[in-house]
């Protein structure tokens, strides 16, 4: 299939509550929100235009997700890879004001940079890519994106990292993950002078969670003692621990990631630093076991994969977070250090904190709220696009 470079000339037309989350400073439309879209080819960069056929700016069409529309630009777009090219300038333009201390990052975050459909992480030399999106799959998207990313920020690598659920939703051909430019895949990456090991081909995911940076960080400033890391994946947290406490242990239920952990560990091991241990477990049944037989620590960081991946799935996610959370709580001694994350959308951060004050109340403890954070700057949160906001971070004292 063909895809032209510039605005293919369709047109697409959209309802008045369309138009109105667009105006709103939203960049999605919804299929339901499609007035006429004849013909239109997957991937083709469209004119908006609403329901009285006044233009609202240009988008990327899907012929397959629910989200039909993505809205790139409130101008004409002559000249698409030009869009592009200008995009990851400004984008890398922000991650050069907001980025501190690490050679890891994300360079692009899809809708938050307008180029939806697009990821762009960078651990050190190796940059790693996601496409989701019909629009970004066009192979003049891909060489635009290769050769400019190559340009401004001289990757050694950039291998792509496939998400086959997405393709399969975009109704695009099945594809590999896998180097997409340059032989190496694996790099060692440095943040807050802690370093990681990260393996494009190997390791789980993304390689790390990259938005977590800052909250290691601070998490850091406060943490002593006796500390558990629990769903510590490939040490994220724990390693930032180290530096500061006395014991520190880490818990997940995948050995792979675990294996990388102790890789990473090995790396940052210093004479001053207590060595990490690694447990292989359920947290649900270790916090459990760990309560009632009277453990105590005095700093838990409890950072738990998505649990409401819908918004059907919210009280069950929320019993679920304050089942750890009360665990947690009944573990810390007093003056102890709570580091407790949520990174599901659909909980929001009211219902976060709602779920914490239930936790605290049960517990019969008192949490001072030091902290309450969000996701690293280099994953920019969009006021008028509620879903670019995901992750929240609580720090709070328990007396
Ligand atoms: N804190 C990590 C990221 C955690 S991601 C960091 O900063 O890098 C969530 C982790 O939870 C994954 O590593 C996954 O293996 C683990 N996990 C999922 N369910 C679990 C369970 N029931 N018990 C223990 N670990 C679990």
């Amino acid at each position: 299939m063909v895809r032209k470079l510039a605005d293919s000339g369709f047109k697409v037309s959209i309802s008045p509550r369309g138009a109105s989350r667009l105006k709103d400073g939203h960049v999605w439309v919804y299929r339901s929100d499609i007035v006429a879209a004849d013909e239109v080819p997957p991937g083709s960069v469209i004119s908006v235009v609403d329901h009285r056929g006044q233009p609202l700016g240009c988008a990327l069409y899907s012929s397959s997700s629910q989200i039909a529309i993505r809205l790139i630009s409130h101008e004409p777009v002559v000249d698409f890879p030009a869009l592009l090219r200008q995009r990851i300038a400004d984008a890398i333009a922000y991650r050069e004001r907001t980025v501190r201390d690490t050679n890891a990052y994300r360079v692009v975050f899809s809708e938050a940079d307008f180029l939806p459909g697009l990821i762009v992480d960078r651990y050190n030399d190796v940059l790693s890519m996601q496409i989701l999106t019909q629009a970004m799959d066009a192979e003049i998207v891909r060489q635009t994106l290769t050769s400019d990313l190559t340009d401004r920020l001289h990757p050694v690598s950039i291998v792509e990292r496939v998400d086959p659920r997405v393709r399969q939703l975009e109704d695009l051909p099945p594809r590999e993950s896998g180097l997409v430019q340059g032989e190496k895949a694996s790099t060692i990456f440095t943040m807050n002078g802690v370093q990681l090991h990260f393996d494009a081909l190997e390791g789980q995911k993304t390689g790390a969670f990259l938005d977590q940076r800052e909250n290691y960080a601070a998490t850091a400033e406060y943490a002593h003692g006796e500390a558990l890391d629990v769903f510590c994946y490939q040490g994220g947290f724990a390693l930032h621990l180290a530096a500061r406490c006395s014991h520190v242990a880490g818990v997940d239920s995948s050995r792979p990631a675990l294996e990388v952990a102790d890789q990473n560990a090995a790396l940052n091991r210093r004479d001053n630093q207590p060595e990490i241990e690694w447990i292989e477990a359920n947290a649900f049944d270790l916090l459990k076991d760990y309560a009632s037989s009277g453990q105590r620590y005095d700093t838990i960081v409890l950072d738990p994969p998505a649990f409401a991946k819908s918004k059907r799935d919210l009280d069950a996610a929320l019993r679920g977070y304050k089942e750890l959370n009360l665990r947690a709580l009944k573990m810390l001694q007093p003056g102890g250090v709570l580091v407790t994350c949520s990174c599901s959308y659909h909980v929001s951060q009211a219902d976060f904190l709602g779920m914490l004050a239930d936790a605290a109340r049960d517990a019969h403890r008192i949490l001072r709220l030091a902290e309450i954070r969000g996701q690293a700057k280099d994953h920019p949160i969009l006021l008028n696009i509620p879903e670019t906001a995901y992750l929240k971070c609580v720090i709070a004292i328990v007396s």
